[in-house]
């Protein structure tokens, strides 16, 4: 955890580090500049060029120094010196206003080392330069703004402002953020601002020349591989090829991160040290810190909710829904709701379900139909129309049940058309056909809707009789039958062809087998037949 807050405080810091050096940079560059513009436009007056050219005329000197004291007005400190380099002179005026213009303040000499800043100037700056330093004379430290005054590529003077270090300090170095500290390097580390005004490097230009030991900010790094990367790093930015870099350095045993930014401009470098491990930013990092995270947790929270709701529950409900229809179940209700791809697949496997479940049902209601068609057809005799073999037998075993609980008896009636061969001699198969069709339109005729017909084979035919009680009843149905059959011929048309049946009868218990029941109506049919035909014969209880 302490190595995990030490990353995102080192990240953070250097963050933090680049934003304020940029901020930093920017305050200096506001305050100089201003003061570098005004001191350039004064080094091209040609009425200060002009004196400086005639020093002693005296008509130059006063239009020279009413221009210098407009001048002096647009000045941050209110000040402005006048260095001449042919005589040394040294012309100066500030705030006050009070000194005597028509003479210098002092003169410059070469073999005075505290006056090396001039002499280094006038040698070495195109254009402008800022030292800081303190007026041997006038005992005032400034951050002096040195601009050469030349004529034809020649440096006459060196003329410019100085900006009070104090109020410099004050305005752009000082920081009201705790653990930060505001340096300002020239080109060569030399520190040229800092809150410790001791450890300034005053006069470096002159110092650079002398080649004295300057005060720099890389002596006060403490690692050699540290300083390598500073150092490199204001090399890269003097080089224009970065706006910021942020380098780790130890400066006192403690750990900064350096945020440095260069001012082409002045030629000086700002730097912005933050102390990482110092109590406010370590609060105020650590503020950051627990802010993110607790943010992120926050965003992953309301994410892990939203996706929870909108997608995975969905998607649990659908899920199951889609089992319970693979399953079989195509009533399940499926979630409609929602005008997303979830709705909009609920629906549609829904409305899926919902056809499958109709043509299925569809589907249930064709074979339930074709297979009454096909029971229809494969227990119905063709020819008639009446029960086949099959058929009956199906149904003497339904009566048989149903009477077993009623204690019911059933009576079975055999008919066999007597010389039926004859017929079928006489009149052909069709009509012999036409002649069985007859007989059993006869047999449907007298008897009764749940009594039950059936063909049983060739000429003969199996009546069953449910629910009947005695043997009287049972020979009188019949006798109704044979009459019936006998008495009506089988065609309207001639020839006129009547048939007789003989009829074999049992009245039999729902107990006995199918076989026992029609093996006893066979005989007596078979004693019909044997007693001259066309008659009815029950069979004797007594013997079955
Ligand atoms: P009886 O029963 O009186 O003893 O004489 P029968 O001539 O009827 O007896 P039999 O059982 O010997 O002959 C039955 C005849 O019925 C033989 C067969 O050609 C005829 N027959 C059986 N089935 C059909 C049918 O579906 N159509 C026609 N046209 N004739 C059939
Ligand atoms: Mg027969
Ligand atoms: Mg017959």
């Amino acid at each position: 955890m302490a190595w995990f807050t030490r990353d995102i405080v080192d990240t953070l810091g250097g963050w933090f580090a680049e934003k304020s050096v940029l901020y930093e940079k920017s305050r200096v560059l506001q305050l100089l500049l201003r003061e570098i513009t005004l001191t350039q436009k004064m080094a091209s007056s040609p009425l200060l060029k002009a004196w400086v050219k005639n020093e002693s005329d005296p008509r130059a000197r006063a239009r020279a120094i009413a221009e210098l004291e407009d001048f002096r007005h647009f000045f941050r400190s209110k000040s402005y010196f006048f260095a001449i380099a042919r005589s040394g002179n040294y012309y100066f005026n500030d705030e006050k206003g009070d000194y005597d213009l028509d003479r210098p303040r002092y003169t410059l000499s070469e073999s005075i080392a505290k006056d090396g800043w001039f002499y280094a100037t006038l040698r070495q700056v195109p254009d402008y330069d800022l030292n800081v330093d303190t007026d041997r004379h006038l005992k005032v430290t400034k951050v002096w703004i040195n601009t050469v005054l030349k004529d034809r590529g020649e440096p006459l003077a060196v003329i410019g402002t100085g900006v009070d270090l104090s109020d410099f300090i004050q305005s752009v170095i000082s920081t009201p953020q705790p653990g930060v500290t505001n340096v300002l390097l020239d080109r060569n580390g030399a520190i040229q601002a800092h809150h410790d005004v001791s450890i300034i490097d005053f006069a470096s230009i002159a110092k650079e020349q002398r080649n004295e030991q300057q005060s720099t900010l890389l002596t006060l790094i403490e690692a050699a591989d540290d300083r390598a990367k500073f150092q490199e790093a204001l090399k890269a930015l003097a080089d224009g090829k970065a706006a910021t870099r942020t380098v780790q350095v130890t400066i006192q045993g403690k750990r900064h991160i350096a945020g440095i930014a260069y001012l082409p401009d002045i030629k000086w470098f700002m730097v912005s040290l933050t102390h990482l491990e110092s109590a406010e930013n370590r609060g105020y990092f650590a503020t950051v810190v627990v802010t993110r995270i607790l943010g992120l947790a926050l965003t992953l929270l309301v994410v892990g909710v939203a996706f929870d709701r909108m997608v995975l529950r969905r998607l649990a409900i659908l899920d199951a829904a889609a089992k319970e229809l693979s399953a079989g179940n195509y009533a399940v209700k499926f979630p409609r709701q929602g005008s997303d791809e979830f709705g909009r697949l609920g629906r549609t496997l829904e409305e899926m379900a919902r056809q499958v479940r109709a043509h299925t049902s569809d589907l249930e209601q064709q074979v339930t139909e074709r297979t009454q068609v096909l029971e229809r057809i494969a227990y119905a005799d063709f020819l008639t129309g009446l029960l086949n073999r099959r058929g009956m037998i199906d149904r003497i075993q339904m009566e048989r049940n149903r009477l077993a609980r009623s204690h019911g008896k059933l009576g079975v009636i055999v008919l066999d058309v007597d010389h039926f061969k004859k017929v079928n001699d006489a009149h052909g198969h069709a009509f012999g056909d036409r002649a069985l069709v007859h007989v059993a339109n006869m047999i449907r005729g007298v008897m009764r809707s749940y009594d039950v017909c059936a063909r049983w084979g060739g000429e003969e035919f199996l009546v069953i009789v449910p629910d009947i009680t005695d043997h009287g009843t049972l020979g009188a149905t019949a006798e109704k039958l044979r009459q019936e059959i006998a008495r009506s011929p089988v065609s309207q048309d001639a020839p006129e062809v009547r048939l007789t049946v003989s009829i074999g009868c049992h009245l039999a218990d729902p107990a006995e087998t199918i076989d026992r029941m029609i093996k006893a109506a066979d005989d007596a049919l078979y004693l019909a037949k044997q007693t001259g035909r066309n008659r009815v014969v029950i069979a004797d209880p007594a013997k079955t």
